[in-house]
């Protein structure tokens, strides 16, 4: 048992320890460890984790893992651990078997992030890991364990976040649950937009904005790179239209604007344009966010949930519908629910088995969402906790004192 992973507590209130099984390779090994977590997770009540070491090195192996996952009791569950790259070729002839213990213990740094997600699983499941760490050998993977292994080196660590919305986090880190020798962590954020003075010639998006009801437009924006498939983009525009609502949309359909030669009225087809004039502004452009998201008449924003554009978002209480396409989007889409700074429905991810996300069902969210008073509350809440850990004495102001102080001492 890892005496790092929180206990949950059962019906009864009582403590349920968890415990992480990670067998080494082979069937001898490996069965063995299954029997142990059911004993485990039946009669004497546990959580149990066993982690499955990938690649395995016989089907045997991995079709008894699949049965193991299929037929234990829920208390069971399945921890992936994607072994570190390998190269096999410097043991040539050797049992693969003891090639794979070699390899698991070069790995052995990787425990403990993985440790670390098995402990917040109910917060950090398994789909919400950024897609291309699912793939130990992809160049993004290599760079990211490498660079977490070197933030352990430095002399503190600045987050653009606060204390208030990321409880858990902060405190993770701050207490070695993460990493034992995690450097101090200065929570200074979020790192305020600068407030705009009214522009002498305001963009037409600003001028449209200008003459749309208080808190009556939905802002529609997935961040500065990433677009969203023709099809999904489709079913947006129709749940849009059907929701009644006035929005402004900044459309990006490939990945750098550059290349965005696709034209509007070819994306939406069938005179979509026409039919929403007058309560929607739609553009390909880059526009100014932190003046969009300070303007009165935005009353909620679908955002990708890129970090920048929650925190935007916090700093001016606008209610966030979460709908993350790439990276860390699930975890801080996760973050805009848990913070209440928002919604999010976590079909509404990037596109993968479960389909589009239709048109009818991003209309009634629209609506649920806008209708909901205590969304807005909450994200005024939000704004207000920003405006008091930025203030003179704030938790982010004093973090951002004790980090300056810190320079002043060692220079
Ligand atoms: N096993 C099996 N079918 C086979 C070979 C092995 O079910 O065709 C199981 C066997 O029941 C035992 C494990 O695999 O649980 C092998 O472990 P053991 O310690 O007996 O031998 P090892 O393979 O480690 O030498
Ligand atoms: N942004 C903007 N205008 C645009 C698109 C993006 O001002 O048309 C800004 C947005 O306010 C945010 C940043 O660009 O500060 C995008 O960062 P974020 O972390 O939200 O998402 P990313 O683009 O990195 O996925």
């Amino acid at each position: 048992a890892s005496p790092e992973i929180p206990t949950s507590g059962d019906h009864t209130g009582a403590t349920r320890p968890h415990v992480v099984l990670l067998p080494s390779a082979g069937m001898g090994h490996l069965v063995p460890f299954g029997r142990l977590a059911v004993a485990l997770s039946g009669a004497h009540g546990c959580d149990v984790s066993v982690a499955a070491v990938l690649p395995t090195v016989s089907s045997a192996e991995s079709n008894h893992l699949d049965a193991l996952f299929a037929a234990a009791s829920p208390g069971v569950r399945r921890l992936d651990f994607p072994l570190a790259p390998f190269d096999e070729s410097e043991f040539p002839n050797a049992d693969p078997f003891f090639v794979r213990f070699e390899a698991m213990r070069r790995s052995a740094p990787l425990l403990g992030p993985l440790l670390a997600g098995a402990g917040a699983s109910a917060l950090v499941p398994k789909s919400s890991v950024p897609q291309a760490l699912h793939d130990p050998k992809h160049l993004f993977t290599q760079q990211f364990v490498a660079n977490g292994r070197g933030l352990v080196h430095a002399d503190g660590v600045l987050v653009n976040t606060f204390d208030a919305f990321e409880p858990e986090a902060i405190t993770a880190l701050r207490e070695g649950k993460v990493e034992p020798n995690f450097p101090p962590v200065f929570a200074v954020g979020p790192l305020l937009p600068e407030k705009f003075p009214p522009a002498k010639e305001p963009a037409g998006y600003m001028r449209w904005l200008d003459a749309q009801p208080a808190r009556s437009v939905v802002y529609v924006s997935f961040g500065s790179r990433k677009a969203i498939s023709p099809d999904q983009l489709q079913e947006l525009a129709a749940g849009l239209e059907a929701s009644g609502y006035r929005f402004l949309w900044v459309v990006k359909t490939t990945v750098v604007d550059r290349d965005d030669a696709a034209e509007l009225g070819v994306l939406f087809g069938h005179g979509f344009l026409e039919r929403v004039e007058g309560r929607a502004l739609v553009t390909k452009g880059w526009v100014e966010q932190e003046e969009i998201l300070q303007h009165g008449s935005v009353g909620l924003f679908i955002s990708h949930c890129g970090w920048n554009s929650v925190t935007e978002a916090t700093a001016f209480g606008v209610p966030v519908l979460a709908w993350p396409r790439f990276g860390d989007q699930r975890v801080n889409a996760a973050v805009v629910a848990r913070g209440g700074l928002g919604a999010w429905e976590e079909r509404w991810s990037w596109d993968g088995e479960e389909g589009l996300v239709s048109g009818e069902e991003v209309a009634g969210k629209i609506k649920a969402v806008m209708a909901d008073e205590t969304v807005a509350k909450k994200a005024a809440g939000v704004r207000d906790a920003v405006a008091e850990a930025t203030a003179n004495g704030g938790t982010s102001y004093r973090s951002l004192a004790e980090f300056v102080g810190r320079c002043r001492d060692a220079g």
